[in-house]
């Protein structure tokens, strides 16, 4: 079973995820772990990456798309894989799909947790740190006994810059502008299934299985 995995940030993918491998048995291959493993195992494709990012240039396309076709060649995959992050243009979509055609392979589900984005944004804003311990909690869905005062220690509780509602509103308009023309390509294939992902996380899980089941 070969699955991309989609979703916003905030929309719960890093769950999800976490559940179709253990359910499914899968290996969950995402963009950063693969660059990782490529460069420390030294595979032609890893050199050839870091040769460009040592010049601190963007990797091209073509050796993203080696990099991911070495990684699902391994033994684990044969089975099949889930990806998350990639791809994340729709000529890497593309290329995809011809790398898998060579190897006798297709993509089976395409899942995306789907979240409104002003839902997103309530996620994404809420969160707040211990200045003293570092303890983390969330306004809406994980909040102090009193409010801006850790649990805890009693410490004074704070938000992050990168939380702040200006800049996770740009992070997420960016991201749905780059999802967008990836979400059509597959929509238009009849891969792509939208999984309501305002829902309890258990709920929404069994939503992923019965579409991989093949049941929904
Ligand atoms: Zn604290």
């Amino acid at each position: 079973m070969n699955v991309i995995l989609m979703g916003l940030p905030g929309a719960g993918k890093g769950t999800q995820g976490e559940r179709i491998v253990e359910e499914f048995g899968i290996p969950h291959i995402s963009t950063g772990d693969m660059f990782r493993a490529a460069i420390r195992e030294q595979t032609e494709m890893g050199l050839l990456a870091k040769s460009y990012m040592d010049q601190g240039l963007l990797v091209p396309d073509e050796v993203v798309i080696g990099i991911v076709k070495e990684r699902l060649n391994k033994p684990d995959c044969e089975q099949g894989f889930m990806l998350d992050g990639f791809p994340r243009t729709l000529a890497q979509a593309e290329s995809l799909d011809t790398m898998l055609l060579q190897l006798g392979r297709q993509i089976d589900h395409v899942i995306n947790i789907d979240v409104d984005r002003s839902l997103l944004l309530e996620r994404l804003t809420g969160r707040r740190i211990c200045k003293s311990c570092g303890a983390t909690y969330h306004v809406v869905f994980n909040p102090t006994k009193e409010e801006g005062v850790c649990d805890k220690c009693s410490g004074e509780l704070y938000q992050r810059e990168d939380d702040n509602e200006a800049t996770v509103a740009t992070r997420l308009d960016v991201n749905i502008e780059q999802s967008a023309p990836i979400l059509t390509y597959y929509k238009d294939k009849g891969l792509l299934r939208n999984i309501n992902g305002q829902q309890d996380i258990n709920v929404v899980f069994g939503d992923v299985a019965k579409v991989l089941r093949g049941q929904a």
